[in-house]
């Protein structure tokens, strides 16, 4: 046993769990990341999807043609069979744990749909992304596709203002990228990426090429492409220090960004 394993093993038997000295111990091992060559892919569900085969057919090609090099987590969003469900649901004052299970029924929906569209090149739908099948999947066809809502149920965090589940499609995605310690997490939607105010209603906005979560949060623009829980989620990431948002509707661009150019928004922890 390592000098270190010992010292936390003691502090573990003896201190709080939140005792400082006893959480420096448990940081002390040297990172270890699971799926270090993979990417994450969020195909959005109100951007991408809804627009059934204009958005998904192109995207499809340039997904079947990419995983010869890339290996791909492919998380669906949920969109707007969601918010009409969140819309019912809040009507009827049902809590955040029960719109969160609607939330994922509907980004269910969407990886059975993608699923269909990927059978044939023999990428499987996972079902809650755990580990079970994807190392495999990942290690003999590069890709599975995957319900993009992390599975809280009604265990859900709810937010002090709403019921509305403030942890949907985009924090399910992060969270699974920076649980497997991925390579990159590509957010696909339909805009260039981030602008100073929403391009579809605001005509003058700007596009913001590259941005620290930081400086979004000074900019007010913590509310704006991502939801805004998965900003602090990239501040206290170990691995994905770092996300770009691209527009999926641009061919070519999921594939320049694979291979690492900036086509879109990157978004940084510091
Ligand atoms: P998804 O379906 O992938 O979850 P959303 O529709 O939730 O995507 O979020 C993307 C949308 O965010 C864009 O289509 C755009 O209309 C909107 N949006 C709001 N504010 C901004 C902004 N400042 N910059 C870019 N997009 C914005
Ligand atoms: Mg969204």
């Amino acid at each position: 046993m390592s000098h270190t394993t010992t010292e936390l093993e003691t502090l573990l038997m003896q201190r709080s769990l939140t005792d400082a000295q006893l959480q420096a111990a448990a940081e002390a091992a040297a990172d270890f990341r699971i799926l270090p060559d993979a990417t994450v892919l969020k195909i959005g569900g109100q951007s991408v999807i809804d627009r059934g085969r204009s958005g998904l057919y192109p995207l499809v090609d340039e997904i079947v043609a990419a995983r010869r090099d890339h290996k791909l987590l492919i998380g669906t969003g949920a969109g707007t069979r969601a918010r009409h469900l969140y819309s019912i649901a809040a009507g009827l004052n049902l809590p955040a744990g029960v719109l969160a299970q609607l939330g994922a029924s509907v980004a269910d929906q969407n990886a059975a749909m993608l699923g269909q569209l990927l059978a044939k090149y023999g990428i499987p739908v996972v079902g809650g992304a755990g580990l079970s099948t994807v190392p495999l999947s990942i290690a003999e066809v590069n890709a599975v596709v995957f319900s993009g809502m992390p599975p809280y149920k009604l265990w859900v965090r709810p937010s002090a203002d709403s019921v509305i589940p403030p942890y949907r499609t985009d924090a399910g995605c992060f969270l699974l990228a920076e649980q497997f310690g991925c390579k990159a997490m590509i957010y696909v939607k339909d805009e260039n990426g981030l602008y100073t105010d929403n391009p579809k209603t605001a005509k003058n906005a700007t596009f913001i090429p590259k941005i620290s979560v930081g400086e979004m949060k000074a900019r007010g623009l913590h509310d704006s492409i991502l939801e805004f829980p998965v900003l602090d989620l990239i501040q206290s990431a170990r691995h994905v220090r770092q996300v770009q948002v691209i527009n999926g509707l641009v061919p070519g661009n999921l594939s320049r960004a694979l291979a690492g150019e900036h086509v879109g928004t990157i978004i940084t922890a510091d």
